[in-house]
């Protein structure tokens, strides 16, 4: 008996292990796992609704010929989505507008491929989502270089390419009538810079925030927020992003030039006290310096 315990012991870890071993390999078809997160609604007005879900945000767009859906973030978000959508309209959801490739954002659209919606998205994702493939993502129908201009039952959401920013694919998108821009990662009101900024160009986000600053917008719904936070902002906040992005690129480069080169130094000395208020200030900044770090100390 024992032996055969020990036995089923050694074969359970090499199972484990193997499990364990096949595990983080792509495509994850839950990238956010199972846990259970919040979601809600906020009606904006006039058929725009912004969705979250946990600190994930997208806009949805009723027509009188059907529906525009934004980023469906990840299968089960998608499906909440998709529930929330149908307890307001029973219009179809035509279009599918992705702002960028990353699979945390636009995972789990394969329910409305399903019901016939077409995909949008800039060429770079179509490339992006060849080489890095999803099960749960499927590929833009209809792709744009600079800008794309999508019309639905009278309205209208317009896309920009802004160049290279966060990874090379990104969209903005504009309400005109509304003077309403949705902004995915490049813009989050009152928060640090995420983590170490993974796949964020700094010079070409600086650059990408004050195009947007250019634009005809009185109003700004952020593709990340938690519930305590407003589905919608006025329009500065895509200057106050920019400014944090230039103080912190200052006061690193500043460090720098006087001789500090150590990551590790420059994480532990470089404070930004304008910026103690925004969330995430303590956890990520250390973080986000590194990242500014690498970029003066590559030039990457
Ligand atoms: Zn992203």
């Amino acid at each position: 008996m024992k032996t055969f315990i020990r036995q089923s012991v050694v074969i359970l870890s090499l199972l484990i292990s193997t499990l364990t071993l096949a595990a983080p390999q792509l495509p994850m078809k839950e990238p956010m796992g199972g846990e259970a997160f919040g979601h809600s609604v906020k009606p904006i007005g006039n058929g725009l609704y912004v969705f979250r879900w946990w600190v994930y945000r997208n806009i949805f767009l009723i027509t009188d010929d059907g529906v525009i859906v934004t980023d469906p973030m990840n299968p089960k978000a998608a499906k909440l989505l998709q529930s929330e959508i149908r307890k307001i309209t029973d219009k179809p959801v035509k279009y599918v507008v992705y702002s960028h490739n990353h699979h945390d954002h636009i995972s789990g659209g394969d329910i409305f491929k399903a019901q016939g919606a077409k995909f949008i998205g800039h060429n770079n994702l179509l490339k992006e989502l060849k080489d890095h493939p999803s099960p749960v993502i499927p590929l833009p129908d209809i792709t744009f270089s600079d800008s794309y201009t999508l019309k639905l039952g009278g309205r209208t959401l317009e896309l920009s390419y802004l160049g290279p920013n966060h990874g090379d694919s990104l969209a903005v998108m504009r309400l005109p009538e509304e003077k309403i821009l949705f902004v995915v990662d490049i813009v989050t009101p009152r928060r640090v810079a995420f983590r170490g900024m993974p796949d964020f160009w700094p010079d070409e986000w600086v650059r990408s925030l004050k195009a947007i600053e250019k634009m005809d917008i009185n109003y700004v719904i952020s593709g990340h927020g938690p519930e305590t936070e407003p589905a919608i902002d006025p329009a500065s906040v895509v200057a106050e992003q920019r400014i944090y992005l230039e103080d912190l690129m200052t006061a690193v480069k500043q460090a720098m030039d006087s001789g500090t080169h150590s990551p590790d130094a420059l994480r532990q000395q470089i404070k930004l006290p304008k910026y103690e208020n925004w969330r995430y200030y303590q956890q990520w900044l250390p973080m986000n310096i590194e990242r500014i770090w690498a970029y003066y100390h590559m030039g990457w």
